[in-house]
């Protein structure tokens, strides 16, 4: 049977629009700050209970809604900020849509309260799921709050694609972080109730100021001074803020901010251009953490593409990516040591219990020097060959499948002579599978066994990292951490796992808390042992450009060969190549 068309319903289409705009708490609270601001306010509160499902509380003290504009203002495509489709270019404020309200109206109950400065008293406007339940005048200071209640309730459905609350709640906070550092004139206070009263509110608290201090507070003071600023201008672009130093790394995407006139953004394009400028000094796998603006005119970007505003896309995407590549790489250049790393530091005994020349301290004292790209012709040959010493028996007794070390090149190699011919070693993912293999089955026998520092270390961090830290005590020891809570952003460091002593607890620390943040629980934690194994161990182990002894060397060969799956490092890369003298000969024509 043909179905006739007809026209949805003004209530089913704000459904249809909720889905893109209001998916979560989250993205509620963003669309509500944003009004906020859009409102000029310049302190915005805002509260959830229990997820934001209970309960999502926000209120400015901005320009407010007139009465008579209320009921229109959780109406669909109404919109104070623009009027005709050619305001659409060069948008300046953060909402434009119209249907933020409407939508957020048509999932839940929705109290609007509000009073411009020209009225004596304020006014209230209730909805539920569409449906205006009440309206009067009320007592309000000047500026709006927005109460959203029992969110979904006429749409059981999608309460079921909300995560636990410990997520949603991260999000919220994220968001708010997020939305705080392009709005540094503008204070910022967050209350996050729990269902489980045996938990206290989570609390975040940005005061207005400058720049350093909400870095310190939204990221932490860590990075504050472990990282650049950034000021450059070219034609109509300037890009401006603070970039990580490559040492000062993690784990995860997690504190990368980029913000395109004011607005954040994710993009494809900014992407490739910083990870390009970081690509030679970041080591590999790693994530820089920076806060950067791009400032453009607003003919020159079009912000109206995606529902959530999230992405933008550039007039000239080509310039703005060698914009971004080139500011980025020249401060990065001026924060790298001048010599690449071929004066290499003197050569230390036992390695694997020493802490490499650059990871004396936790801060940025000691750059780490920057291994300069393999020769072409190397690497071609790299390509060609692969690891095989298992296949092929040692034609002398004496001679160990991995050979003997002939030479260290440019700190990150191991040059050693088997039988077979040339073995080529990469001393990092070596010794990473080396001490992953060993804390595993240290793990199975016992848990890892753990060390009392004399000294306590303390590691700066944010607050909700701080609490992560608390609350999740136990599993951090189950890994080898005993991590103790001092402050508001400070953590106390007072056991380690006895193969890592001594190495970067404080980025080690960081990495662990980002994990817990990404992946929740201690108990799906727990589930991930062995990948937390795998960042201790590569933690643990040797940085490229350590300078090695000729017996290291050899060690650390022996090692390799009596460690389960030494072929590969525990993120999969090969550890070593051999090369056959068959392989040698033909790269230099050699016997044909
Ligand atoms: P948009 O922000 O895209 O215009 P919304 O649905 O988010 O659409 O908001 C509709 C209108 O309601 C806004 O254009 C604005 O005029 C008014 N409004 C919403 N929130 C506030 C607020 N906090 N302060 C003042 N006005 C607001
Ligand atoms: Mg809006």
């Amino acid at each position: 049977m043909t179905r006739r068309i007809a026209q949805l319903s003004a209530y089913v289409a704000d459904q249809i629009a909720a889905g893109e705009v209001v998916e979560r708490p989250a993205s509620i609270v963003k669309e509500l700050v944003e009004n906020a601001l859009d409102a000029g306010a310049t302190q915005i509160d805002v509260r959830t209970e229990g997820s934001g499902v209970d309960l999502i509380w926000v209120a400015d003290n901005g320009h407010g809604i007139h009465a008579d504009d209320m009921v229109l203002a959780l109406s669909r495509h109404a919109t104070s900020k623009i009027a005709a489709a050619d305001d659409l270019l060069g948008v300046a404020s953060l909402g434009f849509r119209g249907e933020a309200l409407a939508s957020v109206a048509s999932v839940a109950r929705v109290r609007l309260s509000s009073r411009t400065a020209a009225d004596a008293l304020g006014h209230q406007l209730e909805v539920h799921a569409s449906r205006t339940v009440s309206q009067r005048p009320i007592a309000h200071n000047e500026g709006t709050t927005v109460e959203v209640r029992d969110l979904f309730f006429n749409t059981p459905a999608r309460r079921k694609f909300l995560k636990a609350e410990r997520t949603e709640n991260a999000q919220v906070d994220q968001i708010l972080r997020r939305l705080s550092l392009a709005h540094l004139e503008v204070g910022f206070a967050l209350r996050q109730s729990s269902t489980n009263a045996q938990r206290g509110p989570k609390t975040l608290n940005l005061a207005a100021g400058s720049l350093a201090t909400r870095l310190g507070s939204v990221l932490s003071r860590e990075f504050v001074e472990q990282s650049v600023e950034i000021d450059e201008q070219r034609g109509g672009l300037r890009l401006h803020g603070r970039v990580g130093s490559p040492q000062y790394h993690r784990r995860l995407a997690d504190q990368q901010y980029f913000y395109v006139n004011g607005r954040a953004i994710r993009d494809k394009v900014v992407g490739h251009a910083i990870r390009q400028a970081y690509q030679d000094v970041m080591f590999h796998g790693r994530h820089a953490v920076y806060v950067l603006y791009l400032e453009l005119p607003p003919e020159q970007v079009d912000v109206n593409v995606h529902p959530t505003k999230h992405e933008v896309r550039f007039r000239e995407a080509r310039s703005v990516h060698d914009f971004i590549f080139a500011s980025l790489h020249r401060a990065l250049r001026d924060i790298r040591p001048a010599d690449g790393g071929l004066h290499a530091p003197p050569p230390t005994a036992a390695f694997a219990a020493q802490p490499s020349p650059t990871q004396g301290g936790l801060g940025l004292a000691t750059p780490q020097p920057i291994p300069a790209a393999a020769p072409g012709g190397l690497a071609q040959v790299v390509s060609e060959a692969r690891p095989d010493w298992t296949t092929e028996a040692p034609g002398e007794a004496e001679v160990p499948p991995l050979g003997y070390a002939l030479a260290q090149l440019h700190g990150v190699y191991i040059l050693a002579q088997n039988q077979a011919g040339l073995v080529l070693v990469d001393m990092h993912a070596a010794h990473e599978r080396i001490t992953y293999e060993k804390l595993k089955q240290e793990y199975a026998a016992t848990g890892i066994a753990r060390q009392r520092l004399l000294v306590p270390l303390a590691v700066d961090v944010t607050a909700g990292e701080a609490q992560l830290a608390e609350d999740c005590a136990a599993a951090l020891a189950a890994a080898g951490l005993v991590v103790e809570r001092l402050g508001e952003q400070a953590l106390s460091v007072r056991e380690v796992p006895v193969l890592l002593a001594r190495k970067d607890i404080a980025a080690l620390l960081r990495d662990f808390l980002a994990d817990l943040a990404e992946f929740g629980t201690s108990a799906e934690i727990a589930e991930r042992q062995l990948e937390v194994l795998g960042t201790l161990a590569c933690h643990g182990s040797v940085r490229a450009n350590r300078a090695l002894s000729i017996t290291e060397m050899n060690q650390l060969l022996r090692q390799m060969e009596t460690t389960e799956n030494a072929g590969l490092c525990n993120h999969g890369r090969p550890t070593y190549f051999q090369y056959s003298m068959d392989a040698l000969d033909k790269l230099f024509y050699r016997g044909q």
